[in-house]
């Protein structure tokens, strides 16, 4: 019921860059390869996310803002081999129940897309409409009906800035996907290509690519690709460091360490390295059902893990070390 959405939306929803998130990882679960995102406001006023994936049929659509309604986990065991970004079914209903949200969607065997507007989570209307093959999604006045919440929103600085945070992660996670951004109107990126050193080079400033070193190691157990800082890399503000396991943004300690032992004295006044590193692992071997933000991990066999993880790291380091 509405009141239960209202509550778990806390937690699912703490602030416009969680909506982006949680939409984000929607359509990519629907194998889109295009994904349009545009705030206003900084999401305050409106998060709208376009995507050009499988669409969802009316019934599904409808069962799409209820709790518990996803069409992800069939049997308990699949948790185990989890293979989509979500699994829980409650962001839709989470968001819809805290905005004013509308969703539109079409599938490849109808003609005709499908409309739903929601108020606080209640249907207000729903219509026929033209529209390319996918879904879009709006979310407006976030938190209108939770004025606690609203009011504790940040400076449209710093809530952009989350909202960007988010959006970078996943255009340097999947570079097969075409990613677009509007902010006020205002587009600020269109990555037509795969090429990584483009959106680096956006992200991270015009030569960022060259101050990298490219790894790419295998086994039958782990497999790690992906982007080192050069040591002597000049200091920097910050620099940023990504896990992503199997795709999924993760936070791990023995990782972070391991990376940063490799490295050792080599790093300018010791600042942690910039990293952007895939791992895929089996999805069995692994936890992600740690948080509800789904951000640590935890490896079942962890030491078998940095076994491997170590020597590659170090070994890539060292190759690149002059
Ligand atoms: P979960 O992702 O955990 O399954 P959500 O509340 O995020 O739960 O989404 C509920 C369901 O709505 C999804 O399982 C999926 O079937 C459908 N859905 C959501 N977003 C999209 C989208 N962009 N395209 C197609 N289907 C979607
Ligand atoms: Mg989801």
């Amino acid at each position: 019921d509405s009141i239960a959405n209202k509550i778990s939306a806390g937690e699912v929803v703490q602030r416009p860059a969680s909506v982006v998130k949680e939409l984000l990882e929607n359509s990519i679960d629907a194998g889109a390869d295009k994904i349009t995102l545009s705030v206003k406001d900084a999401g305050k006023e409106l998060i709208r996310i376009v995507d050009n994936g499988a669409g969802m049929l009316r019934e599904d659509a409808l069962l799409c803002v209820e709790r518990f309604a996803t069409s992800k986990i069939i049997g308990v065991e699949d948790l185990d081999s989890l293979k989509t970004l979500g699994f829980r079914g409650e962001a839709l209903a989470s968001i819809s129940s805290v905005s004013h949200f509308e969703l539109k969607t079409r599938t490849a065997k109808e003609t005709l897309g499908l409309r739903f507007r929601y108020e606080g989570g209640v249907l207000a209307e729903e219509s026929g409409v033209q529209g390319e093959q996918g879904t879009t999604m709006s979310v407006r006045n976030l938190f209108y009906n939770v004025p606690a919440r609203r009011k504790f929103l940040k400076s449209n600085a710093t809530e952009f800035q989350h909202i960007f945070e988010v959006i970078k992660s996943f255009a340097l996670a999947y570079p097969e996907i075409e990613w677009r951004m509007y902010n006020d109107d205002e587009e600020l990126f269109h990555f037509r290509t795969p090429e990584m050193a483009e959106r680096l080079n956006f992200f991270y400033g015009s030569d960022f690519s060259d101050s990298l070193i490219e790894l790419s190691e295998e086994n039958d157990y782990l497999s790690i690709r992906g982007f080192l800082g050069k040591p002597a890399m000049q200091k920097r503000k910050k620099l940023d460091q990504y896990f992503f396991i199997n795709r999924r943004v993760i936070q791990n300690r023995m990782l972070s360490q391991a990376v940063q032992q490799a490295y050792g004295e080599l790093l300018v006044e010791r600042q942690a390295p910039f990293v952007l590193l895939f791992l895929e692992i089996d999805p069995s071997r692994i936890d992600v059902n740690v948080h509800p933000a789904k951000l640590e991990v935890r490896f079942d066999d962890e030491r078998s893990v940095r076994n491997m993880f170590y020597p590659v790291i170090k070994r890539a380091i060292q190759l690149h070390d002059f």
